[in-house]
């Protein structure tokens, strides 16, 4: 479902981000992407979803080739994903149900439609009671929560998180990654960069960045 062959990424001619990255990734999979601060895990991320495109190789996307897809259909590609990016966070004027419901006016759907489907989403992610709730009067990881419910409210068939349990507490962070396993339990593959190493006893795999290249990766046996 989703490949890297030979995938280079420099940011500039002093910043090599990724360097001769080549994997593949299946339907169903619960990937975490390790490493320490700069190794490349979300620019691993960002190339999923055409943030970023490789300077060389190709990165692989449902057949489809990320690196010559056309602007114009990035949108289409993104609404099969669900994006959860450092630093695009709840809009805080608005209350979580309005938030979920986003993505879904923005593609069109009826108001009804949507507050709908957002609902079924927040119920999902543990929080129909916080539908009406201010983003700013709630935890940190019922916030995430909430970003998890809008990126999975057009249902994606991947999931795309990064670092999603920084700055929680351990048991907010279970619950955030609870929330991701229930998805991918109903086979949505999640690719997920995290330092917390006690998570990764959930994956099927465990990638190791270091510096741009992968330096190691295990899979494990609750890969099917
Ligand atoms: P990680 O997510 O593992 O912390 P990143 O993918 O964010 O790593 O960064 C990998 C490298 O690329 C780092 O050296 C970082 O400084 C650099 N980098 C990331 N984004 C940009 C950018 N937009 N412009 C220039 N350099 C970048
Ligand atoms: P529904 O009950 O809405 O018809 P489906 O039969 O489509 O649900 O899927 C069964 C379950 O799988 C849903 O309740 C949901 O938890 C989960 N699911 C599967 N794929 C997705 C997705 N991309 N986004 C959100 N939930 C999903």
């Amino acid at each position: 479902m989703i490949q890297f062959q030979q995938v280079n990424k420099e940011y500039s001619r002093e910043v090599f981000a990724l360097r001769d990255i080549s994997l593949s990734i299946t339907q169903g999979e619960l990937v975490f992407l390790a490493g320490p601060s700069g190794a490349g895990k979300s620019t691993l991320l960002k190339m999923i979803a055409g943030v970023e495109r490789p300077t060389s190789g190709t990165v692989t996307v449902n057949g489809q080739d990320i690196g010559t897809l056309k602007t114009g259909s990035l949108p289409y590609l993104r609404r099969k994903l669900g994006l959860i990016l450092q630093g695009q966070g709840l809009l805080l004027d608005r209350n979580v149900l309005a938030n979920v419901m986003l993505p879904l006016i923005v593609t069109g759907a009826s108001g009804s439609e949507a507050e709908m489907r957002a609902r079924t989403a927040l119920e999902k992610v543990n929080l129909s009671d916080k539908a009406e709730a201010l983003p700013l009067s709630l935890s940190g990881g019922e916030q995430q929560r909430v970003a998890i419910a809008r990126a999975i409210v057009n249902r994606p068939q991947i999931i795309l998180a990064d670092e999603p349990t920084a700055f929680l507490d351990k048991d907010n962070a279970n619950k955030v990654l609870s929330a991701l396993k229930a998805f991918q339990s109903a086979g949505v593959t999640c690719i997920i960069s995290s330092h917390d190493e006690q998570l990764f006893d959930h994956a099927t795999r465990v990638i190791y960045l270091n510096k741009g290249c992968i330096s190691d990766s295990w899979t494990s046996s609750l890969a099917a």
